[in-house]
């Protein structure tokens, strides 16, 4: 077993009070790795570390210079990327080729962003012979990040890479549930000749670690991905101090299925899609609003898929994993009982995998539900697991109020033939991402991603990120 410390000012370190925790294999319940556990003493040193490397180092290196740093992170990241995808696999349940695909994105991120540092620049305003006016994006100092564990590798690096191509420096407290990639990542980043002091990395629980880091005075930005409850608390911790906040949560996203569509190839991925990391993200078509029409030869289609998927150990790379921890499987499987006593149909799944050699882990059949209507709460609520409830629609008009009803926003998809009902959709759908014809725009690196409503505020991702990092100071100077 592999045991990690707390990375503070470049040093791999214990905890102060010497406390430790372990992360666990959700398909056996085995332990992946020990890690120092982070109390307030810790995360406090990692700011300063983060503050004192922003003030003396990172601040006055180029941005072309950073951005050569960061990209050379991204070839390691790509050297190392078998070892990462199994432990990736192994630490979160995730199907293997899931984690290839989020460990080339991790590197990716370091590439996009390491390119894009250079590019990142102010504008000058024509005031006049009088003046001279431009505008500078400053960094905001030390960045405290709060990670969910749904992808860990990838949201830290989609984090870290922003915000140090922008020039700040960065504490990231890692999830704990699967801390264990993240912990790899920062010893790439060591190796690679990342100043001490620019990535602080610290293990811990929510309520220690991640509250001394949103309630830190010295965090200049503030990132967190996770719940809608957290991200409250977080919220409100930052307001204390007047901190900048950028909130990644949940989502509940609808695919709005037109009956001018193609049928077979939608319900093909659709199912695709909904059971992904087993239906632990926050941005994966959970909702099918299915056009009354075609509705039961959709659900027909779909269940067909679904009966085909393959349940296992991530290592294995199954369709689907478990889910990450017992506790996740007892929410989920309440939203199934719930929603039948509420009147709805199990059309496939519902129940744990009979299979005796998965008993050890945390799985759920992958499970379509139809009969639903819009105000039970497996239409309106995150699952976070591999349920998909299908509502079906008369009108254009219902099919937004359903895709709007939920009170999240992070994504929404359309599939119809008809380009005009496609483009009026994505002016009446309220979410950050919008998709017609396609679940994802192929390189969600570049393109920018947050929520509207309750699916939080404020961007990763793309050049629109570096935006996110910095804050603009307007410098005006007399000619005379
Ligand atoms: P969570 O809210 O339980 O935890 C997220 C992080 O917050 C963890 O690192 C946790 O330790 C920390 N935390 C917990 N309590 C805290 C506190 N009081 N103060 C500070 N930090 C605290 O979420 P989760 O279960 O890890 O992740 C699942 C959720 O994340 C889902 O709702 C999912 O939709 C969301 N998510 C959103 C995105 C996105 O980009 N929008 C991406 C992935 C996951």
């Amino acid at each position: 077993m592999t045991t990690f410390g707390l990375l503070i000012d470049g040093a791999e370190t214990e905890a102060a009070d010497g406390r430790r925790f372990t992360s666990h294999d959700p398909a056996t319940g085995a332990v992946t790795g020990e890690f120092a556990r982070a109390g307030a003493a810790d995360v406090n040193a990692a700011v300063t570390a983060a503050g004192r490397a922003y003030e003396r180092t990172w601040r006055h290196t180029s941005a072309t210079e950073r951005g050569r740093l960061l990209q050379d992170v991204a070839r390691r990241i790509q050297d190392a990327a078998g070892r990462l995808a199994v432990e990736e696999a192994r630490d979160c349940g995730k199907a293997l080729s899931q984690t290839r695909y989020d460990v080339g994105l991790a590197a990716r991120y370091f590439e996009f962003f390491g390119g894009a540092a250079a590019a990142l620049h102010g504008e000058q305003l024509p005031l006049g012979r009088d003046v001279i006016d431009f505008t500078v994006r400053e960094p905001h100092g030390v960045c405290g990040q709060i990670n969910a564990w749904n992808f860990p590798l990838n949201m830290a690096a989609r984090s870290l890479a922003a915000a140090l191509a922008a020039g700040n420096t960065a504490v990231l407290k890692t999830p704990e549930l699967a801390p264990y990639t993240t912990a790899l990542l920062g010893r790439i980043l060591t190796d690679a000749g990342v100043p001490a002091g620019v990535v602080n990395i610290v293990h811990g629980l929510g309520e220690e670690a991640g509250a001394a880091l949103s309630g830190h005075p010295d965090v200049g930005l503030l990132t967190f991905t996770g719940s809608v409850g957290t991200g409250r608390t977080v919220a409100a911790a930052a307001a204390a101090t007047i901190t900048p906040c950028v909130l990644e949560l949940g989502g509940k996203s609808p695919t709005v299925v037109f009956p001018d569509a193609d049928l077979e190839e939608v319900a093909g991925r659709l199912a695709r899609g909904f059971v992904e990391a087993a239906g632990q993200s926050c941005d994966l078509p959970s909702l099918a609003v299915v056009h009354s029409d075609v509705h039961e030869e959709f659900v027909h289609r779909l269940v067909a898929h679904v009966r085909k998927f393959t349940v296992g150990p991530g290592v294995e790379d199954p369709d689907l994993g478990p889910l990450i921890s017992a506790r996740q499987r007892e929410r989920v499987e309440g939203h199934i009982a719930g929603a039948v006593r509420e009147g709805a149909t199990v059309a496939v799944g519902g129940g744990r995998p009979r299979d005796p050699r998965l008993g050890d882990g945390w799985y759920v059949e992958p499970t379509v539900l139809t009969g639903v209507t819009p105000d039970m709460a497996v239409a309106t609520e995150e699952i976070f697991g591999p349920v998909l409830s299908v509502v079906p629609f008369g009108t254009e008009e219902e099919a937004v109020a359903i895709a709007n009803g939920t009170g999240y926003g992070l994504a929404a998809f359309v599939w119809t033939r008809d380009l005009g009902r496609g483009i009026r959709m994505t002016k009446e759908i309220l979410a950050g991402q919008v998709y017609v014809n396609c679940f994802g725009s192929g390189d969600p690196v570049m393109t920018p991603f947050g929520g509207f409503n309750k699916s939080g505020y404020g961007r990763e991702k793309g050049f629109e990120a570096l935006r996110t990092y910095t804050r603009v100071k307007n410098v005006c100077i007399s000619t005379h």
